[in-house]
């Protein structure tokens, strides 16, 4: 790995944690993202705030998690994102956050599995809620990663959902799209319920997506 592509990754890093805070995606100094960098991972530092990135914030850690490169301390979910990225070698890029409507389907463990808009069941199928654990703890990581062997996108309870994906820029749209499906899921909620698609028409969604890969 040169040290330009380092950089590289590293300014797509700040690119996408500032379009996370714009969007009210990553409150203060809430979430994290990463990307994997051949068998090491560039992590954003504890305790940053993803809108306001700057190169220093950013560190290289390997899958234990140790710092190859950089002084600020790794953030505290360093742990879960190599889970994740030793259970799915197509993920290259994790991004967790405290995203509002997200979050509130996870602080009511509530799963976003209805099947209410095509893009949402073409995109994830279920976001299931992963049971509640310590944020930054061991618990949390044994509760969450096992759902990536099935899942691209896990709420976790009390807390906020976290998603990967093949690159950092899908990664970031999959969130915006979760974090949409989550505000339609409440609105439609308080409109006295959506109409879910039927089982002929979900399916149909699901070909296209098995069609796709
Ligand atoms: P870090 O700042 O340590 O990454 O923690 C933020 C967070 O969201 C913990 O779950
Ligand atoms: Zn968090």
């Amino acid at each position: 790995m040169t040290l330009n592509e380092i950089s590289q990754a590293k300014n797509l890093i700040i690119k996408y944690g500032k379009k996370l805070g714009e969007k009210n995606m990553s409150p203060a100094t809430s979430g994290n993202i990463s990307v994997r960098m051949g068998e090491n991972v560039l992590i954003t530092g504890s305790g940053t705030c993803l809108e306001d990135l700057s190169e220093e914030d950013i560190v290289l850690i390997d899958k234990d998690a140790n710092i190859i490169e950089g002084t600020i301390k790794p953030s505290s979910e360093k742990n879960l994102h190599n889970a994740i990225y030793a259970i799915r070698p197509d993920i290259n890029a994790i991004i967790h956050c405290h995203a509002p409507y997200s979050s509130a389907f996870a602080v009511c463990r509530i799963p976003l599995s209805k099947p209410i808009i095509s893009e949402n069941v073409f995109y994830f199928g279920e976001i299931p809620v992963a049971d509640y654990a310590l944020p930054g703890s061991e618990k949390l990581v044994e509760n969450t990663a096992k759902f990536f062997a099935k899942h691209d996108a896990v709420l976790l309870a009390n807390h906020g959902i976290v998603i990967g994906a093949k690159d950092i820029k899908n990664a970031y749209y999959l969130m915006e799209t979760a974090e949409t499906y989550a505000q339609i899921c409440l609105n439609s909620m308080l409109l006295g319920g959506a109409k879910e698609l039927n089982k002929k028409e979900t399916e149909e969604i699901y070909a296209l997506r098995s069609a796709s890969k």
